[in-house]
């Protein structure tokens, strides 16, 4: 059967090819479901995504139904067992980050009406043709800039650290995603990739050549070939360990695997939305 992978199970097996064995191949299902970062993560992007559904309904929603939403949202998906890794932090306080990624947020960039296309886009790749070499992908959000007759890849990030230039130059999630949106609307379009680091309200953007592209369509294939022909699934410690659902079954944690489960004047407070 042919895998399809995405930036995620790549990115997986260069971190731990144990964890991805795990997840991919054995298809275990972890003691542990999620970590708050991950949860934070999905509330936001999915209180993001409904708000830029609303406005393409023509609907632009207030400050207090966007948190409104948030609030619920964070309620309904989370999951008793999420692990906190820091220990100086608690829910409350990642609650309340997200409340005010979504202010800032808001207060920037409403009414939104930058030329949103599409929410949440499935892409799939097909890096030579054959099939063999399948990858998909969600876009957070994208753009046709019509002034610029450019598409953009918007793409939120909810984590603290801002990349590097050199990360930005060469991260890979983005790149492959417009591949696919040259694959879809043609080769002669720009595509500009544009992250949005929602805990310093900035956004940083980047775009890549038609070589560059090419390079790493190649890269992708060696490491899809090098994943098809691995035997061997060594656990590989690093500083992501403390995040990874499956530390109760490493070898490096003492672990066992278990039998098989498959600034303005207006500018709203933020006292108003947060928890304490
Ligand atoms: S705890 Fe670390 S070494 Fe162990 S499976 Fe997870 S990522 Fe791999």
């Amino acid at each position: 059967m042919v895998m399809i992978y995405s930036h995620s199970r790549l990115s997986t097996f260069e971190q731990c090819p144990f964890k991805f064995k795990l997840r991919y191949i054995d298809k275990i299902k972890p003691e542990i479901e999620t970590s708050i970062e991950a949860h934070l993560g999905s509330v936001v992007h999915n209180t993001l995504e409904w708000l830029y559904i609303e406005v393409q309904k023509g609907n632009l929603p207030s400050i207090d139904q966007i948190i409104k939403y948030y609030s619920e949202n964070w309620e309904q998906i989370y999951k008793s067992g999420t692990i906190i890794v820091k220990k100086n932090m608690t829910i409350k306080d990642y609650f309340n980050k997200g409340v005010k990624f979504l202010i800032d947020y808001y207060m920037k960039y409403k009414p939104f009406n930058d030329g949103t296309i599409e929410l949440e886009k499935r892409i799939i790749l097909d890096l030579d043709g054959t099939g063999k070499y399948k990858l998909q992908g969600f876009i957070d959000r994208l753009v046709y800039n019509p002034e610029t007759k450019e598409y953009e890849v918007h793409d939120y990030k909810t984590a603290n650290t801002l990349p590097t230039e050199e990360k930005v130059a060469t991260d890979r999630q983005l790149a492959l995603y417009s591949i696919a949106i040259k694959n879809i609307f043609g080769e002669h379009y720009n595509v500009l990739l544009t992250w949005h680091y929602l805990a310093h309200n900035i956004k940083i953007c980047s775009r890549r050549t038609t070589e560059q592209l090419e390079q790493l369509k190649k890269e992708i294939i060696n490491l899809i070939d090098e994943i098809e022909s691995t035997q061997k699934f060594p656990a590989q410690k690093s500083v992501l360990c403390g995040w990874c659902e499956f530390k109760s079954m490493c070898p490096h944690f003492g672990g066992v695997v278990r039998e098989r489960q498959k600034g303005i004047n207006d500018y709203p407070s933020l006292g108003k939305y947060v928890r304490d």
